[in-house]
């Protein structure tokens, strides 16, 4: 529909001091701000997430919280990002999206948000031997974005093309001080050997670049899904309380049957890309 102020042009009059003049009309910058967001990739599921929706009910969340908004607040002009971690459903994706929409709608920032297993498969998926021109239309955006919020970091399944894909993500990132979030399920522990560790699920390498990127803000409390439909903050400290102490996280490799069941689906499915992609610049951070 064309804009009534201006017609379509994208330029209205405006009186200024009684002399006419004209300048961009407000559809412009709502447009372009209408267009960042849709190039955002927000999944429909996290649309409704902003710093309004979050219900800090615990101190935990209440500092994640003030994280959250301290960085949407100060950007660009931040130091780190932010790495949220915690069991799931505690509202780590949620925050992060609320950053990101802020970011977007009060500074037109160019923000993008990936499932990290996601954007794995979609590189993977543009995978052609002779042109990597395709991988690079997918890494471009995810490269370059201002802001880029990398979901579920760890979820996915370690090998040598994952590490060289996301070590050549965040390095580039690193490199040029552009800011990431990143969410995880897994404990920041110094324990290499256990598999419920973020530092076995992303090695030491990832680590230790990830600490120098961002703020590690642990995230603790009742698993949001589980609340009722007419629940309020009360059934979520009891929920919380129920969920058992902080540390003791329920992580897909090791919770319930259903979700072992779809890790090993995952796992069990063929994937024509692994081991093939190799980067032109070589492994990336090296
Ligand atoms: P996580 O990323 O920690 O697994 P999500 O952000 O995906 O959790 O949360 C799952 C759902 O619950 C989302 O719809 C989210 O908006 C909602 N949610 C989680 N925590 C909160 C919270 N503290 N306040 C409001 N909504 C929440």
């Amino acid at each position: 529909m064309t804009c009534a102020l201006c017609d379509g042009t994208g330029w209205k009059s405006v009186d200024i001091d009684g002399v006419a003049r004209v300048t961009r009309c407000d559809c412009v910058r709502e447009t372009s701000t209408s267009r960042l967001l849709a190039d955002a990739r927000i999944p429909r599921r996290y649309q409704h997430c902003d710093f309004g929706t979050y219900v800090a009910y615990n101190e935990q969340l209440s500092k994640a919280l003030q994280h959250a908004r301290r960085l949407a607040d100060g950007f660009p002009v931040v130091e780190r990002g932010l790495f949220l971690l915690g069991p799931p459903g505690v509202g780590k994706t949620h925050l992060a999206v609320a950053v990101l929409r802020q970011v977007v709608m009060t500074r037109g920032a160019r923000a993008i948000f990936y499932d990290t297993r996601d954007l794995l498969r979609v590189i993977r998926s543009t995978y052609d031997p002779v042109s990597r021109t395709a991988e690079m239309d997918v890494l471009r955006p995810v490269i370059e974005a201002d802001l880029l919020v990398l979901d579920d970091l760890g979820a996915e399944r370690t090998s040598e093309w994952v590490e060289e894909t996301l070590n050549l993500i965040v390095n580039a990132r690193y490199s040029e001080r552009r800011v990431t979030i990143f969410t995880s399920n897994y404990e920041d522990r110094p324990d290499a050997s256990d598999p419920d560790s973020l530092l076995f699920r992303i090695g030491l390498r990832m680590r230790s670049r990830l600490h120098e990127m961002c703020e590690f803000v642990d995230l603790d409390g009742a698993d949001y899904r589980e609340l009722p439909p007419n629940g309020g903050v009360d059934d979520l400290v009891v929920l919380w309380k129920m969920r058992g102490k902080p540390g003791r996280r329920a992580l897909p490799s090791r919770s319930g049957g259903q979700a072992r069941a779809q890790l090993t689906e995952r796992d069990g499915k063929s994937d024509p890309g692994r081991g093939e992609l190799k980067w032109t610049g070589g492994r990336a951070g090296s």
